[in-house]
């Protein structure tokens, strides 16, 4: 769900400078394009396709080409492979001269030598690695990281694992886009498969600087906030179930709820909050170092460790919920 979630948002996002929109577009069709129809022995094609399984990737693909192209692409659905549930939308282009142009500013096809509107270059065309002509800006190289998780990247769900993945036929392709990654300090690896190099990326901060790279703002959002609504659970827990916890636990797990309480008052004010949350609200945000039994004892009329614990509880829940909430109607935090 994440993942989809993930290219929904991306699929949506304002398309951007023609140079950026080039280069999505490129990722795109380097991944998804192939050529279809003709006599497959002559290398000859009568079409270019572009097969998806997400119909908001499949429209992304029809409106960059009109923007940068003027093309007007042809869409049909088509039953996946072997069965699978829901649809593929392919997306064709008939494979002419105007295509092939606009190929070759993609830089996904060499020149043609003597092509022409007969014959413009056949099926064996394709190039295999990344086109760093067309990616010396920054803004282009994130372009291009996008356009290559819509056409074949996964995000794995954060309440599982930091994990996302983009799959290639290619080697240089494969490492061309760690290249790109690793330009904006993303760890990226490649393996091999059965068919194909996956670059894949581990880790919470990679996961989360990746996906902020390529724009996905909402799910950026929600991966920190899984990340956060982690720490939280882990320290509160920690400094609960431990009497003899050391300071350094405290502090952590006091800072953590300084963060949450924070950013939950700049969103919804602490006039939202019943008077007993408000209280050791505030005391929190003044003493993030101090621990619960010594927050307690500075309420008047203090309260024991284990009452101020429990207002804590209930504090760090109601934000929770309050996230909750937000990530999913993203329209909100956009
Ligand atoms: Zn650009």
């Amino acid at each position: 769900m994440f993942s989809i979630m993930t290219k929904d948002e991306l699929a949506r996002l304002a398309t951007g400078e023609r140079c950026c929109m080039l280069a999505e577009l490129s990722a795109v069709a380097r991944m998804r394009g192939r050529f279809a129809g003709g006599r497959r022995a002559a290398g000859e094609a009568q079409r270019f396709e572009m097969a998806t399984e997400n119909a908001a990737v499949a429209r992304r693909i029809v409106s960059l080409a009109r923007d940068l192209f003027d093309l007007r692409p042809q869409a049909k659905t088509a039953r996946r492979k072997g069965g699978a549930p829901g649809n593929l939308y392919v997306v064709w282009l008939p494979w002419d001269e105007t295509t092939r142009a606009a190929l070759e500013e993609m830089g996904l096809v060499l020149p043609a030598r003597g092509a022409t509107r007969q014959s413009p270059g056949g099926r064996r065309a394709m190039r295999a690695g990344v086109p760093w002509r067309i990616l010396s800006r920054q803004c282009c190289r994130r372009a291009y990281l996008r356009g290559t998780f819509l056409a074949r990247g996964y995000v794995q769900n954060p309440e599982k694992a930091y994990h996302m993945e983009i799959v290639t036929d290619a080697e240089p392709l494969a490492c061309g886009i760690v290249r790109i990654a690793a330009s904006f300090g993303v760890a990226a690896r490649v393996t091999g498969r059965r068919r194909g190099f996956m670059v894949y990326v581990k880790g919470g901060d990679d996961v989360a600087q990746l996906l902020r790279v390529m724009g996905a703002c909402a799910s950026v959002i929600t991966l920190e906030s899984v990340r956060v609504m982690r720490g939280v659970r882990g320290d509160v827990n920690r400094a609960v179930n431990c009497d003899t916890a050391n300071v350094a636990k405290t502090v952590d797990a006091g800072l953590v709820q300084t963060e949450i309480i924070r950013d939950f008052v700049a969103r919804a004010g602490m006039g939202s909050l019943p008077r007993g949350l408000h209280e050791i609200a505030e005391l929190r945000l003044a003493h993030p170092e101090a621990t619960l039994k010594e927050l307690g004892e500075m309420l008047a009329p203090p309260i024991t460790k284990s009452a101020a614990n429990h207002r804590m509880r209930r504090l760090l829940d109601l934000a929770r919920r309050a996230e909750t909430k937000e990530i999913l109607t993203p329209a909100r935090i956009l």
